[in-house]
């Protein structure tokens, strides 16, 4: 007998073992496979329409009703109002985009804008759901493993959760070298204890699961099942931005796979409740230098099949990489992932919401990314990879002309900016020499900055 409103369970059907949402588990502890936070839905208070979640526009004073996030906690509601930890996050855009349009050969073609958090990336929606779990069960010391900016969500909500009783420890592992200098900054500036192991991503995640077992820190990475709550959220907003009309398609980039995981699961609870009448098609975009993902699916032919998904394919795949010593390699760093953490979860949405996966090259992702750029607000290489890919599948015919397409954008463009000021500022052998790693050559869409002597007339000729 389930009394509370909410509760863990284990994604494998064949298991499906059920736990409080007071304990802090990273896995069925049974038999190893991931986690939902699943809920009792006759008792969670739904409205009867998602039109009347705007009400609480009229009491945004309220933090919980001021919050992207918490506005909508009736759909994730597993924590008392008091626990929870809110800096304001969830205030994004979602904004038509007639360039971007124009560039993907599209028709309706709308960004979310997720780099308009406090710290600049989508990773904030997650973190302020699993700091309000983590006060649930007491924890004030949280770690993550990151590419860079779970690292600054977590560091910044590491402050807020800070009162003047207990202070909240953060502690972020990131890989040597690969991070984004403004995602490195923030943490320092937070005021995380930052770990730097020489090693990948992969490497680092590895670390930090075995530390916080060792230490009893609270872990933060999107195998945290009440992040991916917090996370389903920023579907809602694309929902509530077309008016509660729900879009043909959803692209989004995939890295560690928890967006994509979270998307699917919120479209299919809003079915399943019946607040939603049909299902939106979610595409999946990998950077071909970490495509884990597209291989898996689009060439091993790997499928969730209600559960039953074929472990062998994915085990070999990695036996492999590691015998080849493949290394995932991308100038978009936040999805630089050889072994996708939520991988399974995600083949579970692509099978909720008839998904497509595709790879782009980083010279498709410099391009998409210049493009968003010229929208005014702009966006990281990672996040490009989401209009890279929507121009790849438009082209291909996967995605029609005519659709209407709401693609993620993850993280905001001054994250790390190195990118663009080479991208934009370089051009023939000395563009090819500062991206040689990256396979990128070409800048057709360079805003080259014009260097002109100090003198007036000069100036007036660059002008002309
Ligand atoms: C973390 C991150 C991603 C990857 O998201 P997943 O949910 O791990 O697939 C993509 N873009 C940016 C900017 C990120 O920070
Ligand atoms: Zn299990």
């Amino acid at each position: 007998m389930k009394t509370e409103i909410a509760f863990q369970r284990c994604v494998a059907p064949a298991c499906a073992a059920t736990f409080d949402v007071g304990e802090i588990l990273n896995a069925c502890p049974k038999c190893g496979a991931l986690l939902d936070v699943d809920y009792d839905w006759d008792r969670a208070g739904l409205p009867s329409s998602l039109k009347e979640f705007e009400k609480k526009w009229a009491t945004r004073r309220n933090p919980l009703h001021f919050s992207g996030v918490w506005r909508f906690k009736e759909l994730l509601n597993y924590a008392p109002d008091e626990t929870v930890l809110t800096i304001g996050e969830g205030q994004t855009l979602l904004r038509a985009e007639p360039v971007v349009a124009n560039y993907v050969a599209g028709g309706q073609i709308y960004l979310q804008y997720e780099g308009l958090n406090p710290s600049g990336s989508f990773k904030d929606n997650g973190m302020t759901a699993g700091y309000t779990h983590a006060r649930m069960v007491g924890a004030s010391k949280m770690a993550c493993a990151s590419t860079g900016n779970t690292s600054s969500s977590l560091a910044a909500y590491a402050n807020a959760a800070t009162d003047g009783t207990k202070r909240c420890e953060a502690v972020v592992f990131v890989g040597s070298g690969r991070i984004a200098m403004g995602k490195l900054a923030q943490g320092l500036d937070f005021g995380a204890k930052t770990i730097q192991i020489q090693g990948s991503f992969d490497d680092a995640m590895r670390r930090v699961k075995e530390i916080s077992k060792a230490l009893g820190i609270y872990l933060l990475n999107s195998v945290n099942p009440f992040r991916l709550e917090g996370q389903k959220t920023i579907m809602l907003r694309i929902l509530e931005g077309l008016s509660w009309e729900v879009p043909d398609w959803i692209v989004c980039p995939g890295g560690n796979l928890g967006n994509s995981s979270a998307f699917g699961k919120i479209f299919h609870e809003l079915k399943k409740t019946g607040l939603i009448q049909r299902l939106p098609r979610l595409a999946v975009v990998n950077a071909a230098g970490a495509n884990t993902l597209h291989r898996l699916y689009n060439e091993q032919g790997l499928r969730w099949n209600g559960g039953a998904y074929d472990q062998k394919k994915i085990t070999d795949f990695y036996t492999q990489m590691d015998a080849e010593k493949r290394e995932a390699h991308t100038i978009a760093s936040a999805i630089e992932i050889n072994r996708p953490v939520n991988l399974v979860k995600s083949l579970r949405a692509l099978e909720w919401l008839n998904g497509v996966v595709c790879d782009v090259t980083d010279q498709e992702i410099v391009d998409a990314k210049a493009i968003v750029g010229r929208t005014g607000i702009g966006c990281e290489p990672a996040s490009a990879a989401s209009v890279a890919g929507l121009k790849k599948l438009i082209a291909n015919g996967t995605i029609g002309k005519s659709e209407r397409v709401a693609c993620v954008i993850t993280g905001h463009q001054l994250k790390g900016s190195e990118t663009a000021v080479t991208y934009h500022s370089k051009s023939g052998a000395e563009l090819g020499e500062a991206f040689k790693d990256y396979g990128i050559r070409s800048n057709v869409y360079a805003n080259q900055p014009i260097q002109v002597a100090n003198d007036l007339e000069e100036i007036v000729k660059a002008l002309k």
